[in-house]
């Protein structure tokens, strides 16, 4: 039998009045349900109430990644700066790494992701394709300096995420995985009751190509999406990180009349590169200080590539310089110098609107023109923004645009951390080659505050009854009496006996206080017990969703629920 919650000795201190600095509905109702309590900027503390609803998030998603074959284990936050050092992101991440310093001067970092610790346990310890795919997963607390924490849940500086990090023998391998977590994350936004969106999105920090991420729809989202009727969905960040430039370059080659390059196939023909890899894009800048994007195709990390092409001048950008460029990290970034990478394709998007395209194998000659136009930086990024409005990508209609909350993300990453950490397995053919790998992360606690987002009015909170603290909540109107008292328990126990959760709300308070409370926290059903109706052995059963009220006979609550 479920256990049976009394809110007279329930921690769940519910508030009249709107806190102050609450600025989303999810953080104002959270606080005034007695469920949350802020600690300091972007540091929350949860309350009875609200750690059980995130348990119950954390089941639904540990059943799905058990039934997804995936393992639960759990790493620590603390992280020795020397992993970072490897993957090279300690000097990367930026300002939102929090780092810290021992008492022997050892440097760590409070995780914001673990890739760099998944590796280093895997590396020396799985060796064989035989023993692959392993796909590892914890539910862990994360550490990000957000610059601007806000939102209550949305955007806090510590928070809770599932993270699965999957070690793979092939690019087939990783596809596999990739969309069996794909598939588990759609169960799991649905189980959580969540309207959502699979949509493309941008490596961002993690890095990696294919990617994407499930927006929860909401008016208050910090996301921007586009969609079509077609079933194409984007981020529409990933749009303005030129996450998708090659669109744009056949745009560009259709302007400088190479006939037949109308679409990424043909220009993977054009290109004499399988349709399937990955072209990689590096910015930077020519002579004159113009943007300049080089598109490598092929899996190889960038840093490991020749460039054979002249490019007279072509330097990385900085940091700065990105910025500046109104670009942000990620596929885009500077990947440190190639010594030598072969330049495949090359496009001047700035300035000097020189379209240039390199040849394969046999070096570098142009065959490009001018397009006879300039760009600012700010028309450039307009231009590579997807808006609502342009036209799709996949069937040319108009996007519509919404707008999100990324509760979770998929990337598969290729071999950017085994190799640069050399965490290598043997191959079938007896070769030592790095893993494969995917991450793929929810946001425990951004997933709360999203179905609050969503699930609210202006009376409170409506739980979907997956995720609810308990699905009923049994109102008496008198304590403390020898009959409506005693009647409550006795449904509740009932209630609990055939699997329902349930609160008992004993407190001496006036019915008003206990309604307003009820609707507030956002039981899903309401039964309310007084002396009037027991006499005709009938309770009141209130849905919290549509407000509808009922009166059932004692003898058929159970079988009614
Ligand atoms: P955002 O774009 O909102 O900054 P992100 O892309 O940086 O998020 P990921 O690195 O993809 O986040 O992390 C996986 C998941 O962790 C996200 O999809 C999100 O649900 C959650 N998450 C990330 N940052 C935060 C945060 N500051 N507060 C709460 N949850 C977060
Ligand atoms: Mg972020
Ligand atoms: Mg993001
Ligand atoms: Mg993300």
């Amino acid at each position: 039998m479920n256990q049976i919650l009394h809110m007279s000795n329930l921690y769940a201190p519910t508030l009249k009045e709107d806190p102050s600095d609450a600025d989303i509905a999810s953080a104002r109702l959270l606080l005034r349900a007695g469920m949350l309590r802020k600690t300091a900027s972007g540091v929350y503390t949860f309350l009875p109430l609200g750690w059980r609803v995130l348990h119950k998030i954390e089941d639904i998603v540990r059943e799905e990644m058990d039934a997804a074959g995936a393992q639960e284990i759990l790493m620590p936050a603390l992280q020795p700066a020397k992993l970072w050092h490897e993957s090279g992101r300690w000097d990367d991440y930026g300002p939102e790494l929090m780092r810290l310093t021992d008492r022997h001067d050892n440097e760590f970092c409070l995780g914001p992701t673990h890739e760099e610790l998944i590796v280093d346990l895997v590396r020396n310890e799985l060796r064989s394709y035989k023993e692959l795919p392993v796909n590892l997963y914890q539910i862990q607390t994360k550490y990000r300096d957000e610059i601007r924490p806000r939102f209550g849940l949305l955007r806090s500086r510590e928070f809770i995420m599932k993270d699965a990090y999957s070690f793979n023998a092939s690019q087939e391998s990783v596809q596999e995985t990739y969309d069996a977590m794909g598939e588990a994350y759609k169960k799991i936004c649905d189980r959580c009751g969540l309207e959502w969106r699979e949509v493309e999105a941008d490596g961002g920090q993690i890095g990696g190509s294919v990617t994407a991420e499930f927006m929860a729809l909401a008016e208050s989202g910090e996301a921007e999406l586009v969609y079509c009727s077609c079933g194409y969905a984007a981020d529409a960040e990933a749009g303005a990180c030129l996450a998708r430039p090659t669109l744009y370059e056949v745009d560009a080659m259709e302007k400088i009349a190479t006939p037949g390059v109308h679409t990424i196939a043909e220009l993977a023909a054009f290109l004499d590169i399988p349709e399937s890899s990955t072209v990689k894009a590096l910015s930077g800048k020519d002579a004159e200080g113009n943007l300049v994007c080089l598109f490598i195709p092929g899996d190889h990390e960038l840093n490991e590539l020749k460039i054979e092409g002249v490019v007279p001048g072509f330097a990385l950008l900085t940091d700065e310089e990105m910025k500046d460029f109104g670009l942000c990290k990620g596929s885009m970034g500077p990947v440190g110098l190639p010594e030598s990478a072969r330049v495949i394709a090359c496009a001047s998007l700035q300035a000097v609107p020189q379209w240039v395209v390199g040849a394969n194998e046999d070096g570098f000659h142009y065959v490009g023109a001018r397009l006879g136009q300039d760009f600012s930086v700010d028309e450039w990024a307009d231009l590579s923004a997807v808006k609502p409005g342009d036209g799709c990508p996949e069937c040319g209609l108009p996007l519509d645009g919404a707008r999100g909350i990324e509760v979770a993300q998929i990337f598969q990453l290729g071999d950017k951390y085994s190799r640069a950490m050399g965490a290598t397995f043997m191959d079938e053919e007896g070769n030592e080659v790095p893993f494969f790998m995917g991450c793929y992360g929810v946001g425990i606690s951004r997933t709360l505050a999203a179905i609050v987002e969503q699930h609210n009015d202006e009376h409170g909170i409506m739980w979907p009854p997956s995720v609810a603290p308990a699905q009923v909540c049994v109102v008496p109107l008198t304590v403390g009496d020898d009959e409506v008292q005693p009647m409550a328990e006795k449904i509740a126990r009932d209630l609990a006996e055939i699997g329902f959760e349930v609160v008992v709300d004993d407190r001496d308070e006036r019915a008003g206080v206990k309604f307003n409370d009820a609707d507030l926290i956002g039981w899903p059903v309401q039964i309310v017990v007084g002396k009037r109706g027991l006499k005709e052995n009938k309770v009141e059963v209130k849905l919290r969703r549509t407000g509808e009220k009922k009166d059932v006979s004692l003898d058929t609550l159970a079988e009614l629920m």
